[in-house]
């Protein structure tokens, strides 16, 4: 495994599993195959409703808790000092875990300032060692980089081939913080997976579509969780740090961009409101 260095000196597996959208009754499963297969990093967020089931699997795996960089995201309706330092608690209670290695703050809406000071509280107590968040924009990161007392040391948003994300890729370069992909493989939509472009690239190397964007990741200087119930997958997914891409190879990825995101732009008024309907409507 390769590992990137976080601004705090904190190392982080460069490839994690993440857990979103797998069934409850299927996540102990899937993470004790992805263990197996030789995955040390695990993303989970509170709002997956399966932090349980993750800590059942690591304990289940009999490994001891630091071979594990275990991530989790605040949800919106914990947001808030007091609150987001009780749901961590919980977080950490369902996790059968008395540290976290990362905590971010899933989305830039609402009271995100006195979450992420709760964070840092929590991280100066050595509860969390590393505290982050994801799906801010270079305008939110920036703000929260130059308002608060701590550049956070990780910034998760979705990258993709079809949404590369550059500006905020530098930006964050430039305000040190490490970015981390989700979505690596655009949730297979948009027939990412045979893409002639990249089923060429990866026919030079003898290397699957998903292992080319998950080394151009690499390459890139960017972290990524990627999800498959398929222990095959999982496998194939892991296998990346057998072969180096070209610079023209990730030139070429690069021009793939359509800059269209997978679900909606964080920027707008209508990924607000869908995110506070969302939250009114689900009850947490
Ligand atoms: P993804 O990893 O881009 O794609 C997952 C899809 O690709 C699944 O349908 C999976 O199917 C398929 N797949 C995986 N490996 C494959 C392979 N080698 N060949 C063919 N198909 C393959 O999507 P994601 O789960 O949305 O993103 C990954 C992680 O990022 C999440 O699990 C979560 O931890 C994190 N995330 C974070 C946010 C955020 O807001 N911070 C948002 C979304 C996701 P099978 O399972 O059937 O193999």
């Amino acid at each position: 495994m390769e590992y990137f260095t976080l601004n705090n000196g904190v190392k982080m597996p460069a490839i994690g599993f993440g857990v979103f959208q797998i069934p409850k009754e299927e996540t102990v499963q899937a993470v004790l195959d992805a263990i197996e297969v030789g995955y040390r990093k695990f993303d989970t967020a509170q709002s997956y409703q399966n932090e349980e089931e993750l800590g059942q699997a690591l304990k289940e795996s009999g490994l001891p808790r630091e071979e594990f960089f275990l991530t989790t995201k605040v949800w919106l309706s914990n947001y808030g000092y007091e609150k987001t330092q009780a749901s961590i608690e919980i977080s950490m209670k369902k996790l059968q875990t008395d540290y976290l290695d990362l905590v971010l703050l899933h989305q830039p809406f609402g009271d995100y300032y006195g979450a992420y000071r709760a964070l840092v509280d929590l991280q100066k107590t050595g509860k969390i060692r590393a505290v982050g968040v994801s799906n801010f924009y270079p305008d939110r990161l920036s703000d929260l980089v130059a308002f608060s007392d701590q550049v956070p040391q990780v910034n998760q948003i979705e990258i993709n081939p079809f949404f590369i994300q550059e500006d905020a890729v530098q930006n964050m370069n430039a305000e040190n913080v490490l970015a981390e992909s989700w979505g690596p493989f655009r949730e297979g939509r948009d027939q990412i997976f045979t893409h002639p472009p990249l089923v060429e690239i990866g026919q030079k190397y003898q290397k699957s579509v998903a292992q080319v964007i998950l080394r151009w990741l690499f390459q890139r200087g960017i972290a990524s969780n990627c999800k498959s119930v398929k222990k095959e997958r999982m496998a194939e997914n892991f296998a990346i740090f057998d072969f180096a891409l070209t610079e023209d190879d990730i030139a070429s990825i690069q021009e793939m961009d359509t800059d269209t995101s997978l679900f909606m732009d964080h920027r707008t008024v209508e990924a607000v409101k869908l995110f506070k309907d969302f939250v009114e409507s689900r009850g947490i």
